[in-house]
């Protein structure tokens, strides 16, 4: 079995992985991704199919981290980027009652419309006076009523946990999902007094927030990386074992040409946790029995091409979310068309359906008839499709995202707090510090510098020194995927 060595190997070839790699390389570390199937991206990619584009996972970027901007800067992806269209930026809509309501994006004047009752607002005024509950991994739904009423949870977070994240609010744990929030009540007592000190000291984590996605889709991003000089992309490559050597690594994979090995110093595993279980159960079957006992939702994404005179509702936002009271199995509805440029061809439409999550989990069986369907019967009446769409595309993830419910926090300490023992091994993913393409990539860049300070990499010191020593180069995990649409 030929043997090669490389300073890193990360397991994986999405996003996570990509976002790694990208961040080694360019420090000239040699870095080496092996990934199992025989394209780059993990969930993500970008279909073209009879002029309509489509998404198999996310579909756009919504960033406010100085790193996230400077990894599309530097990798060439400005003249690349299409930023939201003037027509989904100022409404997203809710179902209510069988109906869908207009709410303006943000929260301050999402409570400021005349949607919000009396009641509610008064309600909010509340929130500096309650006190913390001093409860650990507290569930969404209790953070969220007890600190800013029942009004915020309905109309704004239980919707958003589950059209974003796939998750139910009353399993989700707050400190996980929301953690800027939770921090906020922590630190200051309050959310409000907290915004406002923050916004006092200026506190902000960058400038600008900016939602974006890519000419050619969000496929544009990950073929970008994986096709950076210094990342050796390794397709068709699926990691079967993981053995600690006395001051190193050794990886086998099973290939299309036979078994292959490398060494390495560092190996970050970007899979799924499943996989990423079964890679280490030899290592620390602990470690793996944390890692399985992580659930995950399916989610079925349903996207529809259609004439627009097939619609009768103006699409004037960036689509619309659906409480769990309100619909079984559709969390959401994306009007890509609306939100991006040439998502559809001239005179058609582009709406994408999600349907699952942990409140449907059984749409994972339902046949291809059954989900669009569904997705029809909902869109008909809130929308008023007057027509069959003439594009219908289907992709279907088991497992979509991993669900941060129940006591996450303390799973992901527990995780940290073995893995101090295993010099060397990373484990980097989505059900790691957030979920969103943000967040990946700035969990990219805090585990590259992780392993760049974990050691004296001759080759490059010079360079390290120059990255650390960089104002706003501060590498963080952010864990903060949901209330960044709280500002
Ligand atoms: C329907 C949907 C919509 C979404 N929308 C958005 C959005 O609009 N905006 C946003 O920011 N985020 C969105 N997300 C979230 C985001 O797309 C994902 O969290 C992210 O793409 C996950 O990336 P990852 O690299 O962690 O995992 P993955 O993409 O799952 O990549 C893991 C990779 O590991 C590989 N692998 C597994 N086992 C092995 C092995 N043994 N050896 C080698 N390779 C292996 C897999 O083949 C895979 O390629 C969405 C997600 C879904 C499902």
């Amino acid at each position: 079995m030929a043997m090669d060595k490389v300073d890193v190997l990360i397991i994986g070839g999405g996003i996570s992985g990509l976002a790694s790699a990208w961040w080694l390389a360019r420090s000239g570390l040699s870095v080496e991704v092996w990934e199992a199937s025989e394209r780059p991206g993990g969930k993500i990619m970008s279909t073209r199919q009879d002029g309509y584009l489509t998404e198999r996972a996310a579909s756009m970027v919504l960033n406010f981290r100085p790193e996230v901007a400077e990894l599309v800067r530097e990798a060439g992806l400005e003249p690349e980027k299409t930023t939201r269209l003037p027509a989904a930026e100022s409404r997203r809509y809710l179902l209510q009652q069988g109906r869908l309501n207009a709410l303006p994006m943000r929260l301050g004047a999402m409570v400021a419309s005349p949607l919000w009752s009396l009641r509610g607002k008064l309600r909010l005024l509340a929130e500096p006076f309650i006190l913390s509950s001093g409860r650990a991994d507290e569930p969404v739904s209790e953070f969220i009523t007890r600190r800013l009423g029942h009004e915020v949870l309905d109309k704004a977070m239980g919707p958003f946990v589950a059209g974003m994240l796939a998750a139910d609010a009353d399993q989700a744990s707050a400190a996980a999902v929301l953690p800027r929030l939770v921090a906020l009540e922590q630190r200051y007592g309050s959310i409000g007094a907290g915004i406002l000190v923050n916004r006092l000291l200026r506190k902000r984590t960058a400038s600008t927030t900016e939602t974006f996605s890519f000419r050619g889709g969000m496929g544009t991003l990950v073929e970008a990386l994986a096709k950076t000089p210094g990342i050796n992309l390794r397709t068709g490559h699926a990691a079967e074992e993981l053995v600690r050597l006395r001051d190193s690594w050794q990886a086998a994979a099973t290939t299309p040409q036979g078994q292959r090995a490398v060494t390495a110093q560092h190996v970050i595993v970007t899979t799924p946790a499943p996989a990423a279980a079964a890679l280490v159960d030899s290592l620390d079957s602990e470690l793996a029995e944390l890692l399985r006992g992580i659930d995950y939702a399916a989610v079925a994404v349903v996207h529809t091409g259609l004439t627009r005179d097939a619609v009768g509702h103006p699409l004037d936002g960036t689509g619309f979310l659906a409480p769990k009271k309100e619909s079984a199995a559709l969390t959401g509805n994306l009007w890509m068309s609306t939100l991006f440029p040439d998502r559809a061809p001239p005179g058609k439409v582009l709406l994408t359906s999600y349907l699952g999550g942990a409140r449907a989990p059984q749409v994972a069986d339902w046949d291809d008839d059954h989900l669009v369907n569904e997705a029809l019967e909902m869109l008909r009446p809130l929308i008023d499709l007057k027509a069959d769409p003439e594009m219908v595309r289907i992709d279907r993830h088991r497992e979509a995202l991993p669900l941060y419910h129940g006591a996450y926090q303390a799973r992901m300490q527990a995780i940290a707090a073995r893995l101090q023992h295993i010099q060397g091994l990373h484990l980097e993913a989505n059900y790691k510090g957030g979920v969103s393409v943000r967040d990946r990539l700035a969990c990219g860049h805090a585990v590259a510098s992780k392993i760049l300070r974990a050691q004296q990499w001759p080759s490059i010191e010079r360079k390290r020194r120059e990255e650390t020593e960089r104002p706003g180069a501060k590498a963080t995990c952010p864990i903060e995927s949901m209330d960044a649409a709280i500002k």
